[in-house]
């Protein structure tokens, strides 16, 4: 793992949810692809280094499983408005097998429906270009991780958190978290659909797990899967969203802090 790269989230692999959702996934309309002033490309990133997770101070009176979060030495790593990329989808090709299409369509519209729920309750455009997205969606099985103990453990869903100094305009420095949500391809409709909307919710800032399993932030999957975030996620994302932070805004990045300031 790279220096300044966090890990959240190892759902078991074996949590396979039973029924299929492709059906109804055909009518979800895609989410709108947008560019613009608002999700910016990246003219240059820096990773900052020293950065971790860290236990949050404790937080008396916070709504559902706030008290559970991690945060960061930089602020809460969360934006009021976040751009996202989603792995296209290859081509489908005439030599090439059906079924392999078939899994990314799948995948994809797995990925769209997680992204609609959260897109309710927190903005997001989607971004067609890479550079422009502070969450980045990746059609891969995360590779082994170790859990406690040592012993290597299989995952479906990974989300890889970055502190990053991000110049999006010429000479203006922003504080952003940057997040790799790697997603396996292999799983039934309505398990993709969970695991994305999981590892979605770590993305958003959620970084850490609830306690109870009828949330989408429960640690594993049930027996049945969570397709849409509960009112404790709900409010444990309120609560998040109106914490202050540094993300978000004006940022002098290591290198430029040593040079004198502006008369
Ligand atoms: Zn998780």
């Amino acid at each position: 793992m790279k220096p300044g790269t966090l890990a959240a989230c190892l759902l078991p692999l074996g949590g396979v949810l039973q029924g299929s959702a492709a059906a109804a996934l055909q009518h979800q309309p895609a989410l709108h692809q947008q560019s613009g002033t608002s999700c910016p490309h990246a003219l240059a990133t820096r990773v900052l280094e020293s950065t971790s997770l860290v236990q949050a101070s404790p937080q008396p009176g916070a709504p559902g499983y706030a008290d559970r979060l991690a945060t960061t030495p930089l602020g809460w790593p969360r934006l009021q408005h976040w751009c996202v990329w989603i792995e296209p989808t290859l081509p489908a090709t005439r030599s090439g097998p059906a079924a392999a299409d078939a899994v990314q369509r799948r995948w994809q519209l797995a990925v769209i429906s997680a992204l609609q729920s959260w897109k309710a309750l927190v903005p997001v455009a989607v971004v067609a270009d890479p550079e422009a997205a502070q969450v980045r969606i990746w059609r891969r099985l995360p590779p082994l991780a170790r859990d406690g103990t040592g012993r290597p453990r299989a995952s479906h869903g990974r989300a890889l958190l970055r502190l990053v100094a991000v110049e999006r305009h010429a000479g203006q420095w922003r504080l952003e978290p940057a997040v790799e949500v790697l997603i396996g391809p292999g799983q039934r409709a309505e398990a993709l659909q969970a695991t994305a909307l999981h590892e979605l919710g770590h993305a958003f800032g959620i970084w850490g797990h609830s306690d109870a399993p009828g949330d989408v932030m429960a640690p594993a999957p049930g027996p049945v899967p969570v397709l849409m975030p509960s009112e404790r996620d709900r409010s444990t994302l309120r609560w998040l969203y109106a914490q202050p932070t540094a993300f978000g805004g004006r940022f002098v990045p290591p290198q430029a802090s040593a040079q004198p300031a502006d008369p």
